[in-house]
């Protein structure tokens, strides 16, 4: 039978490399023997097995069982096909509760928690409605996720019990389960909510970026002044009581970046489960990296992944939520068909009761998709999503990280492209090598046997 080769790429490593399938994101690794009859034969666009010869048969009917060489015409396309994303049944809400915040923290792409509009609180029975919507409205969907969000969503707490309560109530009716997450600066923390949040499972993230000097310097109040003690203060009971893992969220601007370390360590050292890093969004020019600022922070990655794979060498997880989520996709061959789950399932509301894809959207009236008060409009969400995506598939179509990727987050692109009017794919290098970084690890770890701690992984992302 006639074969083709289903999209793949290979990364050299010191000792081999990778062979990556494109579409599936599986991978293997392949000796120089390998490599060598791959450049032979991959240049071909078709290879009739019945006429190679020995060895390379052997190798190319391998790469066969590993679905890198599959039937003529059946080598998967791009994009895949996709449904309507009106007839996905909602999965997660995200609840702006609060449309302000008690901090003014320098790189906020909601303004200091208003989404650019006045401060406003969700009312208790605009929370109440929206957790029935989630409810309501999740078809045959068993797992729903509530995400508590601001602003600074501990501002408004009566809006909060109202909309977990509720949610639990109508969930548990129909046999759901209810996951509920909040983020928080963590400055308003005390004995009372601590005790609500354990007694209703809540998971809890808090905005914290590490160091004093460094907090204080991106997370000051209104007045000025900084943060970090004040949250410490409150930390305690929180992460020592807590029946869930706490994550510290990071946020760093392109000039931190080389600190990613150092912000890690300190922490961990305070007692924080898990900890992620994030870029801060480029809400203006001066935000944006340039490439030797993301040429650091990729080596900080790079550090970070080697000292992932030396903890794990001894059974132990490094507790960084970037790597452990890539890995655990990777174990479990998650591919992407689209870049996120906004307007697939996935419902930003924001105080007032309007719907958006993403709540990072939230205020950008052009995106906004429907209310409370007259449910999900689907032609909104087609052009919403139609208008965040232009051009995407196309300049997807060619990149070895589309089944990762699958054109990145909407809020990104469309801060970059629309508000600073950067052209498509400037941080296309940025992702990819991220990714090349994450895949070289998994690869490592399977070669390592570290099959456990990667099914651990696993289990940890999908509780
Ligand atoms: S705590 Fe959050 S919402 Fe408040 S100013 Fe900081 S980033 Fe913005
Ligand atoms: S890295 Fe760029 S080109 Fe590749 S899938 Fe992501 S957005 Fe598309």
């Amino acid at each position: 039978m006639v074969h083709e080769w289903a999209d793949h790429q290979v990364f050299n490593l010191d000792d081999g490399a990778i062979l990556y399938d494109v579409d599936l994101a599986s991978l293997f690794r392949i000796d120089a023997s390998i490599q060598a009859v791959l450049q032979r034969w991959s240049c071909q666009p078709r290879v009739d097995l019945n006429e190679v010869a020995p060895p390379d048969r052997a190798v190319l009917e391998d790469l066969r069982d590993l679905r890198l060489l599959v039937p003529a015409g059946s080598a998967k396309v791009w994009p895949p096909l996709r449904c309507d994303p009106t007839e996905i049944p909602l999965s997660t809400m995200v609840l702006e509760v609060a449309q302000d915040c008690n901090l003014r923290c320098t790189y906020c792409y909601a303004a200091g928690g208003a989404y650019g509009g006045p401060a406003r609180l969700l009312d208790v029975e605009t929370a109440r409605r929206a957790a029935r919507y989630l409810v309501e409205k999740s078809g045959d969907n068993q797992a729903l996720t509530l995400v508590l969000f601001g602003g600074e969503p501990l501002l408004n707490m009566p809006a909060v019990k109202a909309a977990v309560e509720e949610a639990e109530e109508k969930a548990a009716a129909l046999g759901k389960k209810l996951l509920v997450s909040l983020t928080t600066n963590g400055t308003l923390l005390d004995a009372e909510i601590l005790g609500f949040l354990r007694q209703h499972r809540v998971v809890v993230s808090v905005s914290l970026d590490g160091p004093a000097e460094l907090h204080d310097a991106n997370r000051p109040d209104a007045a000025g002044r900084g943060s970090y003690s004040r949250i410490l203060a409150r930390l305690g009971g929180l992460l020592e009581n807590s029946n869930a893992a706490v994550a510290a969220r990071v946020t760093l601007t392109p000039a931190q970046w080389s600190r990613c370390e150092e912000v890690f360590d300190h922490l961990i050292g305070l007692g924080f489960h898990e900890v992620g890093i994030a870029p801060a969004s480029p809400i203006s020019k001066n935000l944006l990296p340039d490439i030797q600022q993301e040429q650091v922070l990729l080596e900080s990655l790079a550090s970070m992944a080697r000292r992932f794979s030396r903890l794990a060498k001894e059974g132990r997880i490094l507790p960084f939520s970037n790597l452990v989520e890539l890995l655990s996709r990777l174990h479990m061959g998650q591919t992407k068909a689209i870049a996120c789950g906004a307007g697939y399932g996935y419902l930003a509301v924001d105080a007032g009761g309007e719907f958006y894809p993403c709540h990072r959207l939230a205020g950008e009236k052009g995106f906004a998709v429907g209310t409370l008060a007259t449910g999900v409009d689907a032609d909104r969400v087609r052009s919403s999503l139609a208008q965040l995506t232009t051009g995407k598939d196309k300049m997807c179509q060619s990149c070895w990280a589309r089944s990762l990727c699958a054109g990145g987050c909407h809020y990104e692109n469309h801060l970059r492209e629309n508000t600073l009017g950067i052209p498509p794919g400037s941080s296309c290098d940025f992702i990819r090598r991220w990714l090349q970084i994450g895949i070289e690890l998994y690869a490592e770890l399977r070669h390592a046997g570290a099959d456990g701690l990667l099914a651990k992984l696993e289990k940890r992302n999908t509780c």
